[in-house]
């Protein structure tokens, strides 16, 4: 007996502690109160009109769909989807599917409310959305990751549509999970409109609808960005020595326009560990070994294995975070040497962790001006299909830096004016243009 209520005790203390736990975690990991606290601060600086401050603060759909799907073996497992639809105010919404165990409903909120955000700085006609599926992709063959794509758009159904909702790719999603989308979506729809329902998604392959050049489009972006840093702070990126976090579309992409400009990277951290080397290490070389180790940049014999916690201690010029969101946080801030912080991923910089590096003196280009160049390329891709026309890739990437460059420039202008962060100053350009439009058209009734 009096075992039996010792052992009972100590399960509910590990009970106890485990909630605990998984709350700190929760708390660390809440990415939309890092967009809240992001967005109160740039609404107070810039005295946002009220009404207009409540509606931004909260979404406007959250749709969240559990489907069936047959598994290789015979089995039924069931998933859950995403699609959180923060804002329209400018055009339809329109941002990424994740597949990611990490993906939630907080996730997609904060995601969503970024695109907003990432779309007016950039100039398009475009609101925010973006959601996905909580799952981690390598665990299922390529079949039933078909099946899970075509029965998660099929669940969809009309909550997406190509004047009205536009998904793109996003971590563990490329263009053959669009191509997989745009079939099923026009399927399920008349025949006599299949072009036009085609167009869905964005990042579709490029025989299929989709753009030349948007597999590089938001690397490209991010580099553009980084150039015009360097400009303003007249600074030579030629031997200046980088750090990247993912190796992905966005990573990779980034390390090749980078080292294209004569920067060094000298370390790497992915979902499989990190690597190092002074000397350099050279992206294509990389990419070709990832290639063949399921896309990990572990084992990669030109470069040390080093714990993850060091490879944020990395002596370098810059620090290019292009993997998931929150990897900057209290744990890690007063160890990052970098001088600039240039956000490939989305939201990677805690609110907490980014007081640090300001006070650190580390310069950052934030995430919703840095990585706009996906959305800028779906962009093109969107009007490329609604035109039918075809643009070739040197036009595309001009066209690009031409609107990334727009855009830093009017968030420069933004931080003089407001004398602030360039990140506040990125949401004040973005609210200034929708606070606008709801003064135009007013709240409907
Ligand atoms: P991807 O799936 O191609 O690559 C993701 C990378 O992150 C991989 O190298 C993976 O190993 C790494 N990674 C995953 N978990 C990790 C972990 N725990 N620690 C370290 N590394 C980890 O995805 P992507 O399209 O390159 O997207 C990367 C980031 O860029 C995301 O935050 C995404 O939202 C953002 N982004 C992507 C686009 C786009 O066009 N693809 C546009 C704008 C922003």
């Amino acid at each position: 007996m009096f075992i039996s209520i010792l052992i009972h005790t100590f399960t509910l203390i590990l009970l106890h502690l485990q909630i605990m736990s998984n709350n700190t975690e929760k708390k660390r990991t809440g990415m939309y109160e890092n967009v809240m606290h992001e967005f109160n601060k740039a609404a107070d600086k810039m005295n946002l009109d009220a009404g207009v401050r409540k509606i931004l603060a909260s979404t406007q759909n959250e749709i969240v769909v559990h489907f069936p799907v047959k598994m290789d073996d015979g089995s039924i497992e069931v998933f859950t989807g995403y699609r959180v639809q923060h804002n329209n105010a400018l055009g339809p919404y329109k941002g990424g599917l994740r597949y990611h165990p990490t993906v939630d409903i907080d996730a997609a909120r904060a995601l969503a409310t970024w695109m907003t955000w990432k779309s007016a700085i950039a100039g398009l006609p475009y609101g925010g959305g973006k959601g996905g599926i909580q799952l981690d992709p390598s665990k299922y063959s390529k079949g039933e990751l078909e099946r899970i794509t075509r029965r998660f758009t099929y669940a969809l159904g009309d909550n997406i549509g190509p004047d009205y909702d536009i998904p793109a790719p996003d971590v563990n999603t490329n263009a053959q999970i669009m191509a997989w989308i745009s079939d099923t979506y026009a399927s399920a729809k008349s025949p006599a409109n299949r072009s036009v329902n085609l167009h869905v998604v964005t990042g579709k392959p490029v025989l299929s609808g989709g753009l030349q050049g948007r597999d590089r489009a938001t690397g490209f972006g991010v580099v553009v960005s980084i150039q015009k840093w360097a400009k303003k702070n007249n600074v030579d990126l030629k031997g200046k020595t980088f750090i990247i976090q993912g190796f992905g579309n966005v990573g990779y992409w980034a390390t090749h326009f980078l080292q294209e400009l004569g920067a060094k990277l000298i370390a790497v951290q992915d979902h499989t560990g990190s690597i190092l080397n002074t000397e350099g290490i050279d992206s294509e070389d990389l990419l070709a070994y990832t290639k063949t180790n399921k896309g990990g940049v572990s084992g990669y014999s030109k470069a040390k294995a080093i714990d993850n916690s060091e490879f944020w201690k990395t002596d370098c010029y810059l620090l290019v975070p292009a993997a998931l969101g929150n990897q900057i946080t209290t744990e890690n801030a007063n160890d990052i040497k970098a001088s600039l912080i240039a956000e490939g991923a989305n939201g990677p910089t805690d609110s907490a962790a980014e007081e640090i590096l300001m006070k650190k003196g580390i310069a950052i280009i934030p995430d919703i001006l840095c990585n706009s160049g996906g959305v800028i390329g779906s962009y093109f891709e969107w009007l490329q299909n609604k035109r039918a026309e075809i643009w070739e890739i040197d036009e595309v990437l001009v066209k690009l830096k031409q609107k990334i460059e727009t855009a830093f420039d009017a968030v420069v202008a933004s931080a003089e004016k407001y004398q602030t962060d360039y990140r506040t100053a990125a949401y004040i350009v973005a609210l200034a243009k929708i606070e606008q439009v709801y003064k135009e058209r007013g709240v409907f009734p």
